[in-house]
């Protein structure tokens, strides 16, 4: 019998920040295709892994100067390289006690899904591209179980594990790093005690400093998406998930420098998108995405360059100033005013 205290005492020392432990159960009413039970349906628990992303990877794109590091570093890196190790070794961990341990390390690729049941094949659901693909072409081998790949939300996950708590601009924030971290997972037969929801201090202040950072407008300010998590209320900003997407990777000229001024003559609304006055809708985020990636290319090892990321720093600032996190640092964040 192993104890939850050993598995994050490995979980640690293996190179993980954050550990917690989720009552598998508690996904309870969860979308069938992001319902973790239908990818090991013998799972009792889910470890939930948070890293770190230093404050540091995203000081080039906070003072507008150097953009690749945190595609590189603080994405990529850890999603790609990082997390799988020591997912890895708590997997190793798990199985030499004789439990199964299954690895959902997070990809650029599958994040976002709405819809997996193969059954809708509406190209919409997704703002990347290779979702529609997969959206359009699977179906479900088992009867009554989803189509695959099936993918949780990692941020509900993570409020499973008792990490945190998903803020006003759907980041996930933490006591440790607030909205700094990315998340990893295991799900296991091991009977781990599960850690409680998170119930400290709120940490997100509704400060709405989000939404105004954002160059495109993505985040509302009025309307508000409100679900049940094992019988907690959660509640976030509707976020318009693809203008984010264009947005972020820099779609507004204010936020990139690499965008030539006429970037955007051939698309429908583009002399208003460049300037951040307009949704980017699903129609026309290929070819934004496409011209924006022409103009910087995404680096080795990087997912889509970001050039945004202006919700996340607002939220760092504002956490910081008041005190909200465990991490603390001897200079403020934000230097420019
Ligand atoms: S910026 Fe303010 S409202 Fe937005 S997530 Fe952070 S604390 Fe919450
Ligand atoms: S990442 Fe950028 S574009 Fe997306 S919501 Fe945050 S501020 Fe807006």
């Amino acid at each position: 019998m192993i104890t939850s205290e050993q598995v994050k005492k490995v979980a640690i020392e293996a190179g993980a920040d954050l550990v917690g432990i989720g009552d598998i159960e508690k996904f309870e009413g969860a979308p069938l295709e992001m319902d973790p039970r239908y990818v090991f349906p013998g799972a009792k628990v889910i470890i939930g892994l948070g890293f770190r992303i230093a404050r540091g990877y995203i000081r080039g794109i906070e003072e507008g100067t150097q953009f690749f590091q945190y595609p590189s570093m603080g994405y990529g890196g850890i999603n790609e390289v990082y997390a799988p190790i020591v997912i890895y070794e708590i997997g190793k961990f798990l199985e030499d006690n004789g439990y199964e341990a299954v690895a959902f390390r997070n990809t650029g690729g599958r994040g976002s899904i709405s819809d997996m049941t193969g059954k809708k094949g509406d190209l919409e659901f997704s703002p990347e591209l290779h979702h529609k693909r997969v959206v359009s072409y699977t179906h479900s081998l088992r009867e009554e179980f989803p189509a695959p790949d099936v993918f949780m939300h990692f941020r509900i996950a993570a409020y499973i594990c008792g990490l945190g708590e998903i803020g006003y601009s759907k980041m996930f924030l933490t006591p440790q790093f607030g909205p700094l971290q990315r998340f990893a997972f295991l799900l296991t037969d091991a009977p781990l005690k599960p850690d409680p929801i998170y119930s400290g201090p709120s940490l997100c202040l509704k400060c709405m400093a989000c939404a105004k950072a954002c160059p495109g407008g993505c985040i509302s300010t009025t309307e508000k998406v409100s679900i049940t998590i094992a019988g907690h209320k959660v509640e976030w900003g509707k976020l318009d998930e693809w203008s984010c997407f264009a947005y972020y990777m820099g779609a507004n000229i204010s936020t990139n420098p690499f965008l030539p001024e006429n970037a955007f003559k051939d698309v429908p609304e583009g002399d208003k998108i460049i300037k951040g006055k307009s949704p980017v809708r699903p129609q026309q985020y290929s070819k934004v995405a496409d011209i924006i990636n022409r103009y910087y290319p995404p680096p080795p090892n990087g997912y889509n360059p970001p050039k945004c990321g202006g919700c996340l720093r607002a939220c760092i600032n504002v956490l910081e100033k008041r005190g909200i996190l465990k991490g603390k640092f001897k200079t403020e964040f934000r230097k420019m005013t």
